[in-house]
């Protein structure tokens, strides 16, 4: 286990290979307020946050502003930086969603820098939940959004130029006579790293009050057109004020399939903790994928209203971050790698 402590230490909470689960068991007041994302970027997204949150702003406020810096930031994974599909765009999709249910959503977005505020713009501005592609970008753009260029980041022109020398797509399925194959298991790279990172992050804030978001640019070298579950509201992040919220990362088909996020929070209502429900979830797709299961990483990270938090992955190496107030109202800070 890897993390970093502020003013507090973290203590000697136990640690399961593939789950770190935080407990405020035997406390009466929640933990509060809080905000956990995933991947290492959590970490400087988390900060973000928690400027709002510690000035008692609201949770949807500090979940937009948080995933930003990642958005903002040189990442293969997330914002304009990321890796583009097979035929060389960046296709950007995010989904946010606050306390009442109120949720918005772009998906195929492309030349704009910040997904996450479009989706805020969309629950906020239009009678719509989700937008996509030259749409989603049209309304940006009359919310005042710039368009960005088109041009790939170095990082990701680099990368892009190393995939196209073998186009490697590893199918799962092949459909006979087409040129360019039609699904993939997702590119393992030599450091063990897989090609996918989403940004997803849920909050509790000061007044109790629960919101999520999410951000990525899908899997690298994807399909032009493939949606991921992070745009979806259900699959890729899900808040219930009364329950919890989750979001997830990894292989957005799987996590569709099961509707992931709205899973772990149903989970967290029938009295799972966190870690629990995002350990069921992920059992689930393990169950359904069988053997194929060893070739996929999917991870949930999930809160409940006490401000416990938890997470649980298919593979290790999963990581997220953490970032609450304790009951002295001291800021704790950490990392956990799954
Ligand atoms: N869940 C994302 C997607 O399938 C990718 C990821 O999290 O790495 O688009």
């Amino acid at each position: 286990m890897l993390h970093r402590r502020r003013f507090l230490q973290l203590g000697s909470l136990g640690l399961g290979a593939f789950s770190f689960a935080g407990s405020t068991a035997g406390k009466a007041a929640a933990r509060k307020p809080i905000v956990i994302s995933t991947w290492d970027a959590g970490i400087e997204a988390n900060k973000a946050a928690w400027k709002v949150l510690r000035s008692g702003g609201r949770a949807l406020d500090a979940v937009e502003q948080g995933v930003m810096i990642t958005e903002a930031s040189q990442n293969c994974c997330v914002g304009l930086g990321a890796n583009p599909d097979r035929d060389g765009y960046v296709t950007l999709d995010s989904c946010i969603m606050d306390e009442k249910a109120n949720c918005g959503s772009v998906a195929f977005l492309e030349r704009i820098k910040h997904p996450v505020s479009v989706a805020r713009r969309v629950m906020e501005k239009t009678p719509h939940v989700m937008l996509v592609g030259s749409g989603a970008q049209q309304f940006a753009i009359e919310e005042g959004f710039p368009l960005e260029p088109s041009k790939l980041s170095e990082e990701a022109e680099r990368d892009y130029q190393n995939w196209l020398k073998k186009s490697e797509y590893k199918p799962v399925i092949n459909i006979e006579n087409t040129k360019k194959q039609t699904a993939f298991v997702p590119i393992k790279y030599d450091n063990g790293e897989w090609n996918h990172d989403t940004i997803g992050m849920v909050a509790m804030d000061a007044a109790g009050n629960l919101s999520g978001s999410c951000t990525t640019s899908g899997m690298g070298f994807k399909m032009r057109g493939r949606l991921g579950d992070s745009p979806i509201i259900g699959a890729g992040l899900f808040v219930d004020n009364e329950v919890g919220a989750a979001t997830a990362t990894g292989q957005g088909e799987d996590v569709i399939r099961i509707c992931g996020s709205h899973l772990v929070v149903e989970l967290m209502r029938q009295g799972l903790s966190p870690e629990a429900a995002c350990k069921k979830a992920v059992e689930r797709i393990i169950k359904i994928k069988g053997d194929a299961a060893k070739d996929i990483q999917v991870g949930f990270i999930a809160i409940n209203k006490q401000g416990e938090y938890g997470g649980y992955c298919i593979q290790k190496g999963f990581n997220f971050a953490v970032c609450y107030a304790d009951d002295k109202n001291f800021m704790v800070e950490g990392r956990f790698v799954l």
